[in-house]
């Protein structure tokens, strides 16, 4: 019998291969004890991976960025950036590796990334690493967001570096393993278009529509048709964000995916008491990326993009620009009908109304009455099964709640819902655990200190968040009020 093991991974690099002049080959940097954290077995799995031979001294070494694995060209990508509003031209992962790409069983190509495997030529003044709590919080908030049915990048796993980083204090070092359906961003497409080499972005734009928007090959104006899809995805995935209260906290350029997916998951949070001018980046004291911010943030995003597409859209630049501005106008329309089904079913409607206000008014309830955003679907549902009690609990003006509860059961009726089955669909929609701040401040200052338990229970916890379960009942629970809280990026 040979001996020879299996490689750990088959990857690919089509993007090392097809857009040189957007990476440089690179290695991580060596890790003295290399050990998981966590280990996404499911994940593993899912992606063809053998999660027994992955969860050895070797894998760990491999997904440390200390071990170059066989078959690999690992790179640091290039990339651009419009940084709360100020232009970085050349940003590109500085404490980060493409590894290379993965088909999954069902032909899915996605990519594995480390973060924090060390400095690159990318790094300007950073130290290349990751401490083990952002990185644990990536991993949590993440595959939060996959079982939210959310598109997002997914965490494969974190290992601990075995090495101290220095931050205000000293913190053990990690990496986080990432799985994307790719790393384009938006921010690729602006450092490729002021390179000043047209058939570059148009290899970019070209690849990025094979990958992510097949469809747009075939349009008549492919490049207007890949814009149009982009625009279309990232409207509908902000739109998901504003049903389930998530504040992404630092949408860059460089942090927008052309391919649709949540990415880069820093002073991220998720909002409890719903207030649409909420922020917990620590960085963004003017509210740039507040909640209630985020869509027209992405439309601006987006047109960084179009600028970027421009010389491909027409030649006849007048009327490229013409063209582009019309489908990114498209962006009001396609987020607000994704927010308007999304929000019809989390208020037991089979069909979207015509106007949003009913919605509205509830919105205008719930940030008069600092009510949480989370738990206040899930009352609802109770309410319309008869246990008015947590619905109570929380809206505070009672009257003008029974007003509004009394108008939403009359449109209810007029399309004919049956109260009991409405509930049991707005259960399946509205979520009773999120990754709620104080909960996942918690696990990871027990991770930092060594124990993992509260880490484990709460991605356990989340994997499953529309099921009511009974002993979760602290989940399920706002945090007590901060409104100093906040959250940092890059750490
Ligand atoms: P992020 O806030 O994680 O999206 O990162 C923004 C940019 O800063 C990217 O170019 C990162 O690679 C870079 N960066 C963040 N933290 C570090 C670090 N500790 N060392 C080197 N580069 C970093
Ligand atoms: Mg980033």
């Amino acid at each position: 019998m040979s001996t020879a093991a299996r490689p750990l991974f088959a990857f690919d690099d089509t993007f090392v291969r097809q857009l040189e002049g957007l990476y440089l080959a690179w290695q991580g940097a060596p890790a003295p004890d290399p050990r998981f954290l966590v280990l996404n077995r499911a994940l593993a799995g899912e992606l063809g991976l053998d999660a027994d031979a992955l969860d050895t001294p070797e894998g760990a070494a491999i997904l440390a960025g200390a071990t170059v694995p066989e078959g690999a060209t690992p790179v640091a990508q290039a990339y651009a950036g419009h940084q709360f509003g100020g232009y970085s031209p050349r940003l590109g992962d500085g404490r980060a590796l493409l590894l290379g790409e993965l088909v999954d069983p069902d032909g899915r190509r996605r990519d594995l990334h480390l973060k924090g495997s060390g400095r690159t030529p990318f790094a300007r003044g950073g130290d290349g690493r990751a401490a083990v709590g952002p990185m644990l919080r990536e991993y949590v908030v993440s595959e939060a967001m996959h079982a939210l049915e959310i598109p997002t990048t997914r965490s494969l796993a974190v290992v601990a570096t075995g090495e101290d980083v220095v931050r205000e204090t000293m913190l053990p070092g990690a990496v986080l393993a990432r799985v994307a359906a790719s790393h384009l961003r938006v921010g690729t497409f602006q450092y490729a278009a002021r390179l000043g080499d047209p058939e570059l972005v148009r290899r970019l734009a070209d690849y990025a529509i094979a990958r992510h928007h097949p469809h747009a090959a075939g349009a008549e104006n492919p490049y207007l048709a890949f814009f149009a899809s982009v625009v279309r995805a990232q409207a509908e995935l902000v739109a998901r964000w504003m049903l389930v209260g998530f504040v992404h906290g630092v949408m860059n350029t460089d942090n927008v995916t052309i391919s649709g997916e949540t990415i880069d998951y820093g002073p991220c949070a998720f909002m409890d008491a719903y207030d649409p001018a909420t922020v917990f980046s620590s960085i963004d004291q003017a509210g740039r990326y507040a909640f209630g911010n985020q869509p027209p943030i992405m439309q601006w995003n987006l047109a960084r993009l179009a600028e970027a597409l421009v010389p491909l859209i027409d030649a006849d630049q007048q009327a490229a620009v013409a063209a582009a501005t019309e489908v990114l106008r498209s962006f009001q329309a396609h987020y607000g009908q994704a927010w308007g089904r999304g929000m019809a079913a989390k208020l037991g409607f089979v069909q979207p109304s015509d106007d949003d206000e009913l919605a509205n008014d509830l919105l205008a309830l719930m940030h008069r009455g600092r009510v949480d955003h989370t738990a206040a679907f899930r009352a609802l549902a109770d309410l319309l099964r008869g246990d008015d009690a947590p619905a109570r609990a929380l809206f505070a003006d009672g009257d003008g709640f029974d007003a509004w509860a009394e108008r939403w059961r009359a449109s209810l009726a007029a399309q004919d819902r049956d109260p009991a089955q409405a509930a049991e669909e707005m259960d399946r929609v509205n979520p009773v655990y999120v990754p709620r701040n104080h909960l996942v401040e918690e696990a990871l200052a027990a991770a930092t200190a060594g124990d993992l338990g509260p880490f484990e229970a709460l991605v356990a916890v989340l994997q499953r968040p529309f099921a009511v379960r009974p002993g979760l009942e602290r989940y399920a629970e706002a945090g007590p009020e901060e409104p100093g809280y906040r959250t940092f990026c890059g750490t």
